[in-house]
């Protein structure tokens, strides 16, 4: 795990990624720029996610893969690397690994009919910086199909013969079939400016909880860097310029069950828990 972070120069000087733009600013530049106790609980599933990623990788046919991706989108350079790129640029296809609970609510998001802007945008932003980048095209000229795939451990199912789950107890409770291992979903397209208009992570059924758009949080980025290069400490830029984006994520869970830079963020605030 410890190698895997250290060998990691695409992440490791600041820039903007797909994936950083869709999360917490602060996490990035705590994690970029200061030394970091590596929390093994916190840190795992990314861990598990990118040895998984390695494995499928070595099994791909036909398709670039881990793909990097570097053009001006949103007023400033933002990199990627995207997972697969079939050889004809007829599809991007990009995986998620993740715990059997997070399997189940993916599962009935995905048979509910909801969308999954996050993935959406993410794989929309690898589109256009292909588009810019490699086809040097129109935004609206790369329209492949998008995929991806939302996988993980899950106990078995029902096998043949076996009988369906019964309600049990006073309240009728019904044991939940496990979830598929794997499940695929095609994404929409998205404009540039409909991913700069998304808030990530603001929930479908209680939206207005995450009040930053993207095209802030690009801001933030921005805004910071200039601070420290302009001579600002660092704890004092990141106060002035990015509020804590994750503290709302998941009733707060983003920060304490899978934040790594938690403990330098609480001390910046001067946060004792
Ligand atoms: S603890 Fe929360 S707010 Fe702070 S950096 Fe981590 S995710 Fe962001």
């Amino acid at each position: 795990m410890l190698e895997r972070q250290q060998d990691d120069e695409f992440h490791a000087d600041g820039r903007i990624t797909a994936t950083r733009l869709l999360g917490c600013p602060r996490q990035t530049i705590l994690l970029d720029t200061r030394p970091v106790f590596l929390d093994l609980r916190r840190a795992y599933s990314a861990y598990v996610g990118s040895e998984r990623h390695d494995a499928i990788r070595r099994r791909t046919r036909g398709a670039f893969d881990e793909l990097k991706l570097d053009a001006e989108l949103f007023g400033t350079r933002v990199a990627g690397i995207c997972d697969k790129v079939r050889h004809d640029m007829t599809e991007i296809v990009d995986w998620k690994f993740h715990g059997s609970v997070a399997q189940q609510m993916k599962w009935k998001r995905h048979r509910a009919g909801q969308p999954d802007r996050e993935l959406a945008a993410q794989l929309n932003i690898y589109r256009l910086l292909i588009a810019r980048s490699v086809l040097q095209v129109p935004d609206d000229d790369f329209r492949p199909k998008l995929t991806a795939w939302h996988m993980a451990m899950v106990s078995a199912g029902r096998g043949p013969g076996e009988p369906a789950p019964v309600p049990k107890g006073p309240r009728g409770w019904v044991p939940e079939e496990p979830p598929p291992p794997a499940f695929e979903v095609k994404l929409p397209i998205m404009s540039e400016r409909e991913i700069a208009a998304m808030r990530p992570f603001d929930e479908d059924d209680s939206p207005g909880t995450q009040p930053y758009t993207v095209a802030q949080i690009v801001k933030m980025y921005e805004a910071y860097y200039e601070a420290v290069a302009a001579g600002s400490e660092p704890d004092a830029a990141l106060k002035a310029h990015v509020p804590l984006v994750g503290r709302g994520v998941w009733g707060g869970k983003l920060c304490t069950r899978y934040c790594a830079a938690l403990e330098i963020c609480d001390a910046v605030e001067g946060i004792r828990r």
